[in-house]
């Protein structure tokens, strides 16, 4: 686990991010985290694997550094789920609960699910569903290990896909399976689709008619694999990549406070509610009704992109 080395390489299960740059600088920076810990005398632990993240001495730590890839974590279906490999949002998500839970004054959680974000951008539905289950896991944890007393738990996403569900599947089908013919030219179509994407879900065919004539024709869905990992998704519009979408998300909330997201927001209203909730930026110092006893703790878990 190289990531915040100076001159990192990559391996085949944990590649470098070709998105992003490396640093050249000599620096190694989990060396100077460990440095800052001990100059002053913190208690902290560091963490590379899942087996560490199982294993390091709670009561012994107060700040907790876990890096687990040099780049994006590898997505749930393809990671080493073994002590040895990279652990799973809902294992990160316990440890930062236990570890920030001994503050007796509370404490603020975010939890980004991230790879659902990044699977809808490669139009990989099943990759982004998969995520999703996995962030899923990560707040049953969170509802499992507080209190919805003295816990606020918010989850929500930061905007859409282009994905949509189509037509009329019958009940119990295979959400990556095809929905039926097309009433129009008889061609099946798959119930997931996305309205924008790369060259990889433009599934058209040039046919040559015995007139001479050229059409334009939809790949039959029942010729390929549809309920796989790799699939991208037929998508009405090419681009380099799936693009973010324009449409509302759900937000939803256990514990203290969580009456005040309901029904449709603007966005710039949750930072406000979880502001008023935590008594914390323009809220600190004040009374917040007959709760002005309670120490509310938050965890606010955002699925990035989950339609
Ligand atoms: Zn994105």
């Amino acid at each position: 686990m190289q990531v915040f080395r100076s001159n990192v390489t990559g391996t085949p299960n944990d590649p470098l991010d070709t998105w992003s740059c490396a640093s050249k600088d000599g620096r190694d920076l989990i060396a100077d985290y460990v440095e800052d810990k001990q100059k002053r005398g913190l208690r902290y632990s560091t963490v590379f694997n899942t087996r560490e993240l199982k294993n390091f001495n709670i009561s012994d730590t107060d700040y907790l550094l876990g890096i687990f890839a040099n780049g994006h974590l590898m997505l749930e279906h393809e990671r080493n789920q073994g002590p040895e490999g990279m652990p799973s949002i809902s294992d990160m998500t316990e440890a930062a609960i236990k570890v920030l839970s001994k503050n007796k004054k509370g404490y603020f959680l975010m939890v980004e699910g991230g790879n659902i974000d990044m699977s809808h951008h490669r139009g990989k539905a099943k990759r982004a569903v998969s995520e999703t289950a996995a962030m899923d896991e990560a707040v049953r944890t969170a509802i499992e290990l507080t209190d919805s007393e003295d816990t606020l738990i918010v989850v929500t996403s930061d905007h859409t896909h282009t994905l949509s569900i189509n037509g009329y599947p019958a009940r119990g089908s295979n959400i990556f399976g095809v929905a039926q013919p097309s009433s129009y030219d008889g061609i099946n179509y798959t119930t997931l689709s996305y309205g924008t994407g790369g060259p990889g879900s433009f599934h058209f065919e040039v046919h040559t008619d015995e007139h001479n004539e050229t059409h334009v024709l939809r790949e039959d869905a029942n010729r390929v694999e549809t309920d796989s990992y790799e699939y991208e998704q037929v998508a009405g519009i090419r681009l380099i990549e799936n693009s973010h979408g324009g449409g509302d998300v759900t937000i939803y909330a256990r514990g203290p406070f969580s009456h005040l997201f309901h029904s449709v927001h603007e966005q710039h209203y949750v930072y406000h509610a979880i502001s008023y909730a935590a008594k914390i930026g323009q809220f600190s110092g004040s009374v917040n009704l007959k709760a002005s006893f309670l120490m509310c703790s938050i965890v606010t878990i955002v699925l990035l992109a989950l339609r």
